[in-house]
């Protein structure tokens, strides 16, 4: 097969697509650390976890041992209506580049929601439903989030309450608007329909929220309403199981030509997409088969990875949640504003953490300016208008591409194209009229949110 000529496009026929899940977990040798109570400083049981979390997906989420999870067969006839997602060979962006690498990228974009999103989404949706349950709450930012799930819980008629960050409710009324025509309630947050909203509010009256705050309320919802449970798009084992259903398709299209990526690039602001895509790959690499060079792209101001700490800590900042062990800028560390908003998390996914951790990928920082260059220049020679968050895999799958025409190596690299941007376009205006700006934090202040790091368990 390796002979013939790759197609621009390479699908997968409902047959190929792939049934299971994959768990990368099995295959770690070191494993991702366990949430923490935050009062006791134990690991979470299934049974803590049981007001907040839906059952099946706490035991998921606690799984470290299972390697293959069967998809349920309404999760595969709902991945049938947007799946399988293209894996594009980038001939025009290599021939503008003149370089010999080989670009391939993984296009996530081809759904209403405009993200890799959905993936988790209809799976989170699904196991409420199938637990009998009325509804599901969950935060939003910049709103690709919520409108998965508005999605998913549309599809399985399953009640779903978006508390979404004030500020993008007023600037992105479209994307509101998208999830209220699937049927979802959307909340700005801070809000007065929760007592923590109403805390906030009366403490700093006229702020425009936050996503720490938006956890905070919408988890509160879910545990003093009956019938419903909290759900999250990012950061989360369960969610990385999920959505490891893009680095399968990406290997199975890849196998149908006998092609070996050298270099495997993403965007990394919670993880998940990126988690999903090197699965497969990070596995025969854990399991000593193969070998790659698997690169994590983050924005210059918010640099999890590249200048955080390695330490437990709360995902939101309410500080309601469990602590989970990861790279972190502390649950306090607001970032500056960057028009990525999904790439905004201060901290990264356990599983992604301890693999850095351990050496088995690396990860460098991107600043704003210089990935919308690169979005600019992407969407000019592959028609695609790439989401402001994905444009950092291509900033970096170009930068490798650059360096392979001054060697000569046709290395095979292949990166994750996330989502498309057409609710970004204030970014794009700004970039466009030469007033966008790169925020890049000191260490001064880092130190900041690094000192509000909690007591560490002693396990
Ligand atoms: C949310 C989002 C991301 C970042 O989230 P991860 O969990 O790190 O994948 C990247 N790209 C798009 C388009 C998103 O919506």
């Amino acid at each position: 097969m390796s002979n013939e000529k790759i197609p621009y496009k390479i699908y997968l026929t409902e047959e190929e697509m792939p049934k299971n899940w994959y768990n990368v977990r099995a295959d770690m040798k070191v494993k991702p650390a366990p949430l923490v109570n935050p009062g006791t400083l134990q690991p979470m049981t299934a049974a803590d976890l049981a007001p907040v979390f839906c059952d099946e997906l706490i035991a998921q989420e606690l799984d470290n041992d299972t390697q293959l999870v069967p998809i349920p067969e309404e999760i595969l006839g709902f991945y049938k209506m947007y799946r399988p997602s293209p894996l594009v060979r980038a001939y025009c962006l290599e021939e503008k580049l003149d370089t010999p690498a080989h670009i391939y990228y993984k296009f996530e974009g081809n759904n209403t929601s405009g993200s890799h999103k959905l993936n988790s989404a209809i799976a989170q949706a699904y196991y409420a439903k199938k637990q009998g349950l009325k509804g599901v709450t969950t935060e939003t930012g910049a709103g690709q989030w919520g409108t998965a799930l508005s999605m998913a819980c549309a599809y399985l008629g399953l009640d779903c309450k978006v508390y979404m960050v004030k500020v993008s409710y007023e600037q992105k009324p479209f994307r509101r608007e998208v999830m209220r025509t699937y049927g979802a309630s959307v909340t700005p947050s801070p809000s007065m329909e929760t007592g923590v909203g109403r805390k906030i509010l009366a403490e700093h009256p006229g702020t425009t929220g936050s996503l720490g705050c938006a956890i905070s309320e919408a988890v509160e919802v879910a545990t003093s309403t009956p019938g419903y449970r909290y759900v999250l798009g990012s950061v989360l084992n369960q969610v990385l199981l999920h959505q490891s259903v893009i680095g399968l398709e990406t290997k199975i299209a890849l196998d149908k030509y006998g092609i070996v990526p050298d270099i495997i690039i993403g965007c990394a602001g919670g993880g998940s997409n990126l988690g999903g895509l090197i699965s497969p790959f990070m596995g025969e690499k854990l399991r000593g088969e193969r070998d790659y060079r698997i690169i994590a792209v983050e924005p210059a101001s918010c640099p999890s990875f590249t200048r955080g700490k390695f330490a437990y800590d709360f995902c939101d900042t309410g500080m309601i949640c469990p602590l989970a062990k990861m790279y972190t800028l502390g649950a306090g560390f607001i970032p500056s504003p960057n028009h990525a908003g999904g790439l905004r998390f201060h901290g990264m996914s356990p599983v992604l953490s301890q693999l850095y951790h351990d050496g088995y990928m690396e990860a460098v920082s991107a600043e704003q300016t210089a990935v919308f260059e690169a979005a600019e220049f992407f969407a000019r020679t592959e028609g695609i208008l790439p989401a402001p968050e994905s444009s950092h895999a291509i900033k970096v799958a170009i930068d490798e591409a650059k360096k392979c025409a001054e060697t000569g190596e046709a290395k095979n690299i292949v990166f994750g194209l996330t989502g498309t941007g057409y609710f970004d376009l204030v970014a794009y205006e700004q970039y466009n009229n030469g007033t966008m700006t790169d925020h890049i934090p000191t260490d001064e202040e880092l130190a900041v949110g690094l000192a509000g790091l909690p007591a560490q368990p002693e396990f």
